[in-house]
């Protein structure tokens, strides 16, 4: 008798577990129909904050942890930050690749009543963070949010559903955008400061090299900048690309040693806060670096 019941307790927790993947609900946190507006939202970094804000509308407060113009990876969250996502409702990241810190405070959120959306769950490879930037894979990663949501607040499922269904059309428009320029482009190769292009690189058949690597903290050796030097002349590379607020000391020497031009283009891992106010957004960043990268593979227009 106790087996069976304790076979019953096991299974009831396995299917719980097979339901929350992704996410974990604390069941007293659900909102009732008319308290919408009190729901508060902690986001890590920029494309998830940008993404969950454009699912969940106007209505719902949703705060971003990193502050604009600072770049997330390695960033380090204060103690009176984190205790500050104890006081929401939903905590959204992406993954442990990006933020350590948020997937090692995950299963104490999740306790307290916290729920914790993984919005890179199932997607990253190779620890390598940058799925925003792959219009598929950021597509998926959005989905994940909006699953995480409607658990959540499932009473606003037809505005969530119309508001990703927008998301992922734009999504769409721009895997579109990036295999014309795939396949209307002269060249193959290119350089970006720190690898935030893999997973682009990979979809649409270009060949990434990258200065730094898979985080701009990570300096390169003598060795890899002789590597990349090779690279440069080899591929007759005419475009370096650097990101906004990078020091761009090893850029400017590789563009100097190859005869390259610095191209700015903009990972999108943060906004600063006069981009924010200028109304940009993850689309009309993407917009420029499509047009950035076209300069740089040769696009036929
Ligand atoms: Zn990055």
């Amino acid at each position: 008798m106790k087996t069976a019941k304790t076979l019953l307790v096991l299974m009831v927790t396995l299917s719980i577990i097979v339901f929350a993947a992704g996410c974990s609900r604390n069941s007293q946190r659900v909102p009732a129909e008319d308290d919408r507006h009190s729901l508060k939202i902690y986001t890590t970094f920029y494309p998830i904050y940008d993404f969950t804000k454009k699912i969940v509308g106007d209505d719902v407060q949703v705060e971003n942890l990193i502050p604009a113009g600072v770049e997330p990876h390695d960033f380090e969250l204060s103690p009176k930050q984190a205790a500050k996502i104890y006081d929401g409702d939903i905590f959204i990241f992406l993954g442990e690749s990006m933020e350590p810190w948020a997937k090692k405070m995950a299963q104490d959120l999740d306790k307290k009543g916290v729920t914790v959306i993984e919005a890179g769950k199932g997607l990253i490879e190779n620890d390598d963070p940058h799925i925003w930037l792959d219009p598929v894979l950021a597509g998926k990663m959005a989905k994940n949010i909006y699953k995480g949501l409607v658990y959540v607040d499932e009473d606003h499922e037809p505005d969530y559903n119309k508001n990703i269904t927008a998301l992922t059309r734009k999504l769409d428009e721009l895997d579109k955008s990036l295999s014309q320029i795939a396949s209307g482009s002269m060249r193959k190769d290119i350089v970006t400061s720190h690898g935030f292009l893999g997973y682009v690189a990979r979809r649409y058949g270009f060949n990434q090299m990258a200065i730094t690597g898979l985080s701009p903290q990570e300096e390169p050796s003598t060795k890899k900048m002789a590597e990349l030097i090779k690279f440069c002349t080899d591929k007759d590379i005419k475009y370096i690309f650097t990101e906004p607020g990078e020091n761009s000391k090893l850029t400017e020497t590789l563009a100097r040693d190859t005869g390259a031009k610095i191209l700015e283009l903009n990972p999108l891992g943060t906004l600063r806060t006069d981009e924010i106010k200028a109304g940009e957004d993850y689309f009309s960043i993407m917009e420029k670096n499509l047009e950035a990268l076209k300069t740089a593979l040769g696009h036929k227009q």
